[in-house]
C-alpha cells in the first residue's frame, strides 16, 4: 500500500507509478529558499558536531572497521540469527511473527491491537513502521496511532511527511512548528498552551504535556528496534526524548516491528554500534535513554510482548552481491547531513521514507526500480563519496549507485517481495542505453569506427558548436571537445608505420 499523508503526494509502493521522478520532485524543493534556509542551517550545524564527536575517539576507524565485518557476518548468516532469535524471544515470553512485506505486517499488528479491544496506540519513531504505512493501516481499521517523538509529533500534526531519518521535521523551522502546534494539537488532544511562542522550551512544553496524558492512558505500545541481539533475543531502542522508554514501559501490550536486517549476534557486537550510533547521529559520546527488553517480566513493563520480524525486500537486498551493504545501515543519517544534494533537494523529494544517499540506494532495492521515482533516486547524488567517508558501517554509497545505475540502463526483471517487477529504464535512460548500444557496436567493427572516425575529422569544420536537442542544456555549459584535423589512428600508423614501441 502507499503511504499517504492528507495534502501531501502519496509515497510509492512498489509498482506505483503515481510519484514524479526525483528531478521533478526536487524542481520545486530548490527554489523553495525557506526550506533551503532551514536545511542548510540544521545539516551543517549537525555535521560539525558529528565531526567533532568523532575525532575525539582514538580508535574509529577499528570501530568502524568491526561495525562493517559484525553487520557482513550477521547477512551472510541471517538465516541461523534469525532462528536464534526466534527462539530466545519465546523462551522469554514473547511472541514473534513473520512479515513477508508490508500488507502481511500491517495486517499482524491491526490484528494484535484489535484483539486487545484498544482504539488507540501510542508510538516510539519507528523508520520499519514508516516503510510499511502502519498508521494509515491502522486507520482504516479504525485504530488511532499517536507519534510520541517531537518531531515526528509534529509531522504528524502538520499532516506532512517526514524528510530526515533522524530529525523527520527538519524542514521545519520554529516559528513553523509554533503555528502547527497552535493550529492543530486541540484536533489530536490537549491544546496548545494561550500564547505559546518560538522559543524551544516553550515549545517541548507544549509537547510534554500533550503528550504525557496519552502516556498515562494508553493500553497498547508500538515500536520498532534498533538492534535485536540474537544471543537473548534482546531488542534494544536508543533515543533522546524518553518518550520511548514511556512507550515501552508503561503500556500493557508492546508491538516491535523489526526488520530482519537489525540483528547483531551478541552483546559485545552490540557494544560496538553504541559507541559509533549516538556519535554520527546526535554527536553525543552515548545516548540519553538505551532501553533494552527480553520477552516479558511479571511485574515490570508489558505482560504481553510481539515481536513481528519484516521482509519486505530485504531478502532480495540480500541477494544482490553489490547492494547488499545497504543492509548494513544503522541509520545513524551522518551520510544524510554531508550530502550536497539532500541539503538543496530536502527529503521529501526522494519519495521514501529513506532519504538522502542512503534513500537513494535503499529504496530502489527495496521497492525494485519499476517507477519513475525508484528508475531515478540512483541518479540523486553527484558520486562525491562524502556520505562513504562519514557512514560508521563504511557502505559505499556510490559503489552501489553506480551498480544501481547500470541495473537501471540494462532494464530486465527482478523478483520483489515475491512478485516479479520489471525494472525499466527512467525517462531520459533510453536514448543513454541506445547511445551504449551504438558504441559498443562501432568498438566491436574496427573498420566502421575508422571510417566514422575519417569522416569526423574531414567535416570538422561543420559540426555544430552545441547539442541539438536533448543535449542542448549539457553543452549550453561546456565546450565540446574539438575533433583533431587527423585520426590518432591514422597519425600512429603514419609516424610509426602501426608498430608498438614497447615491443
Ligand atoms: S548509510 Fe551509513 S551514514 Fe547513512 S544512515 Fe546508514 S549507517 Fe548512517
Amino acid at each position: 500500500m502507499s503511504t499517504t499523508y492528507l495534502g501531501m503526494p502519496a509515497l510509492p509502493a512498489p509498482g506505483d507509478r503515481a510519484f514524479p521522478s526525483f528531478p521533478q520532485a526536487a524542481h520545486a524543493a530548490v527554489r523553495d529558499t525557506t526550506l533551503r534556509g532551514n536545511l542548510r542551517h540544521a545539516t551543517h550545524t549537525i555535521r560539525a558536531k558529528r565531526a567533532k564527536a568523532v575525532a575525539e575517539v582514538s580508535d574509529w576507524a577499528q570501530l568502524r572497521e568491526a561495525g562493517r565485518r559484525i553487520k557482513d557476518h550477521t547477512l551472510r548468516h541471517l538465516d541461523r540469527y534469525l532462528v536464534q532469535v526466534e527462539e530466545a524471544v519465546t523462551a522469554a515470553g514473547g511472541t514473534v511473527h513473520w512479515a513477508a512485506n508490508a500488507a502481511e505486517a500491517n495486517r499482524i499488528v491491526a490484528d494484535l491491537v484489535k484483539a486487545t479491544g484498544e482504539r488507540e496506540v501510542v508510538k516510539v519513531k519507528s523508520m520499519a513502521t514508516q516503510e510499511i504505512g502502519l498508521n494509515e493501516a491502522l486507520q482504516a481499521e479504525g485504530i488511532r496511532a499517536y507519534e510520541t517523538d517531537l518531531a515526528e509529533l509534529i509531522v504528524q500534526l502538520g499532516k506532512d511527511r517526514p524528510s530526515h531519518i533522524l530529525v523527520p521535521a527538519i524542514h521545519r523551522n520554529r516559528g513553523e512548528i509554533r503555528d502547527i502546534f497552535r493550529s492543530e494539537m486541540s484536533a489530536w488532544g490537549r491544546p496548545a498552551p494561550e500564547g505559546l511562542t518560538d522559543t524551544p522550551a516553550e515549545l517541548a512544553e507544549a509537547a510534554r504535556l500533550h503528550l504525557r496524558e496519552k502516556f498515562l492512558r494508553a493500553k497498547v505500545g508500538i515500536s520498532g528496534a534498533n538492534f535485536v541481539v540474537a544471543e537473548t533475543g534482546t531488542l534494544v531502542v536508543v533515543e533522546s526524548e524518553g518518550n520511548g522508554r514511556m512507550c515501552l514501559t508503561l503500556p500493557e501490550t508492546l508491538i516491535s516491528v523489526v526488520g530482519i536486517e537489525k540483528i547483531v549476534p551478541t552483546w559485545r557486537d552490540l557494544e560496538v554500534f553504541l559507541q559509533t550510533l549516538p556519535r554520527s547521529s546526535t554527536a553525543e559520546r552515548m545516548n540519553p535513554y538505551t532501553s533494552m527488553w527480553t520477552g516479558t517480566t511479571d511485574g515490570d513493563g508489558p505482560s504481553t510482548f510481539h515481536l513481528v520480524l519484516l521482509d519486505n525486500g530485504r531478502t532480495d537486498t540480500l541477494a544482490d552481491q553489490v547492494g547488499r551493504q545497504a543492509l548494513r545501515c544503522i541509520r545513524c543519517s551522518a551520510c544524510l547531513n554531508v550530502c550536497p544534494v539532500y541539503e538543496r533537494a530536502g527529503g521529501h523529494a526522494y519519495g521514501s521514507v529513506y532519504p538522502g544517499p542512503i534513500g537513494a540506494i535503499l529504496s530502489p532495492q527495496l521497492r525494485g526500480t519499476a517507477t519513475d521515482i525508484d528508475a531515478s533516486l540512483p541518479y540523486a547524488s553527484s558520486l562525491c563519496g562524502a556520505c562513504y567517508e562519514v557512514c560508521p558501517v563504511a557502505i559505499d554509497i556510490p559503489e552501489v549507485l553506480v551498480h544501481l545505475r547500470e541495473r537501471v540502463a540494462e532494464g530486465g526483471t527482478a523478483t520483489r517481495g515475491g512478485n516479479k517487477v520489471v525494472l525499466r529504464p527512467a525517462k531520459g535512460h533510453a536514448a543513454e542505453r541506445a547511445a551504449m548500444r551504438a558504441a559498443r557496436w562501432a568498438f566491436t567493427h574496427p573498420g566502421a569506427l575508422a571510417a566514422g572516425q575519417r569522416l569526423a575529422s574531414r567535416t570538422r569544420r561543420f559540426h555544430p558548436r552545441a547539442l541539438p536537442g536533448p543535449g542542448r542544456a549539457w553543452s549550453a555549459g561546456r565546450d565540446l571537445p574539438a575533433v583533431p584535423a587527423e585520426p590518432f589512428r591514422d597519425w600512429w600508423q603514419r609516424t610509426r608505420g602501426g608498430k608498438d614501441e614497447a615491443k
